[in-house]
C-alpha cells in the first residue's frame, strides 16, 4: 500500500464520531467574523456598524491576489467592525454580527451559474468570488493555487482525503455524504487546470469511503481513487506526493514545482455545492469531538459562530481541561471563548481535566533517537532541540534545514523525555525568519 518512510502511529480517536451523520448547528445570537480568514491578506470589511446583512452577502472584499471575499453568515444587524482575537490569542480585525431571531436565514444572495459554457478563468473566478480557501486547516486560498505561476502547468490533482490526524471525522463524513458534489468539483477543478488527472487519496481505515467515492467515480476516465497505509502525517502534502508520484517537493517549493496541486476533499465538495449556485462559503463541516464534550458529532456550522455557543449547545463533560481548534497534532490550543469558526477549523477538540497525563515535566534527551526515526522529512530533532535551546537559529536553518519543518509534531509525540520540540521550532523558525528580514 502507498505510503512513505518514518511517521507515527498515534491512537486514532475517530471513533467518537466516524459514524455520526452531519447535522446542522443552530444559529449563535451573535457572530465573530474574522477578515484574516485566509492565508495571504485579510480581506476588507465594506459593512458599517448598524448596518443590515443577508445570510450569503459579500461584507469583506479581498485586498491584492491571495486574498478572498467573506460571506455574512447570518442575516442580522452589524454590531462593530473590531478587534477580536484570533486562534493564537492575537487581535484580529473581526466583523461583529447579531443574527436577526425573527430571520428563517435562508440564503437570499444567489445566482445560478451555466456550467457548460464556463471557461477555465471563469471557473477560477467563480471559486474565487465564492471565497473558497482549502478547508483542510491551512487555509490557503484555492484559486491561487489553481494558477500556476508562468511556464509550470498542474499535472494531476489530489483531493486530500487522508484526514491522517487523530479525532478529525469531518472529512469522512463528507465523503461518505457529498460523492456527488466531489465528483463535480473535481470536474471543475480538471477544467479550471487542464490537468491530466484527479487522484483522491484516502487512507485505508476508511473503508467505506474507499467503496462510496469509488464508485461515484466509476464512469470517469481521468478520476480515481488511491488507496494510503493508515499513518500520520500521510495527509502532508509532501508525503502525498511522495507516496503517489515518487516524487519530492524540493526543499522551500511547492507541489506546482513537480505538476501537482493538492486540495483538501471539503474544499472540492464546496466546489461541487457553491459554485452551480453561485453562492459564496458560509458554513463548514467540523468535527466536534473529545472526552470533554456531552455531544460529538460532525456539525454543519455557520463560519463566525463562537466557541463559547458551541459549548453551550453541545454541553460538557466536567472541567474542560484544554480545547484545541484542528487536530492534536498540529491545531492549536485556544483560550478565547469568543474564539470562532473559521473557514479553515476542521474540527474543534475539548479535552476533560480528569483524563489528561501529566506531561509539563521536561526531562533531559537521553538519545533514544526515537525522534529521528519518526520524522517524515528525515530532520535530525535531537540536534535541532538542542541548538534551539542554545539560540543556534541560523544554523539551525543553514545547517539543519529547519524551514523544511512542517511541524507535524511527530518527534514531540514520541519523546520520552517530554521535550517540546515542535514547540521550539516553531519559535525557531520564526526568530530565523524576523533575522532574515531585518537583513
Ligand atoms: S515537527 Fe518537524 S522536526 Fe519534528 S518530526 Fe515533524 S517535520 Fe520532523
Ligand atoms: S526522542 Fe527526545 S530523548 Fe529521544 S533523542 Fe529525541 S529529543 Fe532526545
Amino acid at each position: 500500500m502507498k505510503t512513505f518512510s518514518h511517521g507515527i502511529h498515534p491512537d486514532e480517536a475517530k471513533d467518537l464520531t466516524a459514524t455520526r451523520p452531519v447535522r446542522r448547528f443552530p444559529f449563535a445570537p451573535n457572530f465573530v467574523v474574522h477578515l484574516a480568514q485566509n492565508t495571504g491578506t485579510p480581506a476588507r470589511s465594506i459593512v458599517q456598524p448598524g448596518q443590515q446583512v443577508s445570510r450569503g452577502q459579500v461584507i469583506a472584499r479581498p485586498e491584492g491576489f491571495v486574498s478572498v471575499p467573506v460571506h455574512s453568515p447570518v442575516t442580522g444587524r452589524v454590531k462593530a467592525v473590531a478587534n477580536s482575537f484570533d486562534h493564537n490569542g492575537n487581535p484580529s480585525p473581526s466583523i461583529l454580527i447579531e443574527a436577526d431571531p425573527a430571520s428563517t436565514q435562508d440564503v437570499v444572495v444567489q445566482s445560478y451559474v451555466n456550467l457548460a459554457t464556463l471557461t477555465p478563468e471563469q471557473i477560477t473566478q467563480a471559486i474565487r468570488d465564492m471565497g473558497m480557501v482549502g478547508l483542510g486547516g491551512a487555509a490557503f486560498p484555492t484559486h491561487v493555487k489553481l494558477s500556476p505561476p508562468k511556464g509550470k502547468t498542474i499535472e494531476t490533482v489530489i483531493l486530500n482525503g487522508a484526514e491522517c490526524e487523530p479525532y478529525l471525522t469531518s472529512d469522512h463524513r463528507v465523503m461518505l455524504e457529498q460523492p456527488e458534489n466531489i465528483i463535480l468539483g473535481a470536474k471543475l477543478m480538471l477544467r479550471a487546470t487542464k490537468a491530466k488527472e484527479v487522484v483522491i487519496a484516502i487512507e485505508a481505515n476508511k473503508a467505506d469511503a474507499i467503496e462510496v467515492l469509488t464508485k461515484a467515480c466509476a464512469d470517469e476516465t481521468n478520476i480515481r481513487v488511491e488507496v494510503f497505509r493508515t499513518k500520520y502525517p500521510q495527509g502532508a502534502e509532501k508525503m502525498l506526493t511522495k507516496a503517489l508520484l515518487g516524487k519530492e517537493v524540493p526543499s522551500g517549493g511547492l507541489p506546482v514545482d513537480i505538476g501537482v496541486m493538492i486540495s483538501n476533499i471539503a474544499t472540492a465538495a464546496e466546489i461541487g455545492n457553491l459554485l452551480p449556485k453561485g453562492m459564496g462559503l458560509i458554513e463548514r463541516v467540523v468535527t466536534i469531538t473529545g472526552d470533554g464534550i456531552a455531544n460529538p458529532g460532525n456539525y454543519l456550522i455557520p463560519i463566525g459562530t463562537p466557541l463559547s455557543f458551541i459549548l453551550k449547545t453541545l454541553g460538557t463533560v466536567g472541567t474542560p481541561y484544554k480545547v484545541i481548534f484542528g487536530g492534536p497534532m498540529m491545531g492549536k490550543t485556544v483560550s478565547f471563548l469568543d474564539s470562532p469558526v473559521t473557514k479553515g477549523t476542521s474540527g474543534i477538540i475539548i479535552l476533560a481535566e480528569q483524563n489528561q497525563e501529566d506531561v509539563s515535566h521536561m526531562y533531559p534527551c537521553i538519545r533514544c533517537g526515537s525522534c529521528v526515526d519518526a520524522c517524515p522529512m528525515h530532520l535530525v530533532p535531537s540536534r535541532l532541540g538542542l541548538m534551539a535551546r542554545s539560540g543556534e537559529y541560523d544554523a539551525m536553518v543553514s545547517e539543519h534545514h529547519l524551514m523544511d519543518c512542517f511541524e507535524c509534531g511527530c518527534c514531540s509525540f514520541v519523546c520520552p523525555s517530554n521535550i517540546p520540540l515542535v514547540q521550539q521550532f516553531r519559535i525557531s523558525k520564526q526568530i530565523a525568519r524576523q533575522r532574515k528580514s531585518r537583513v
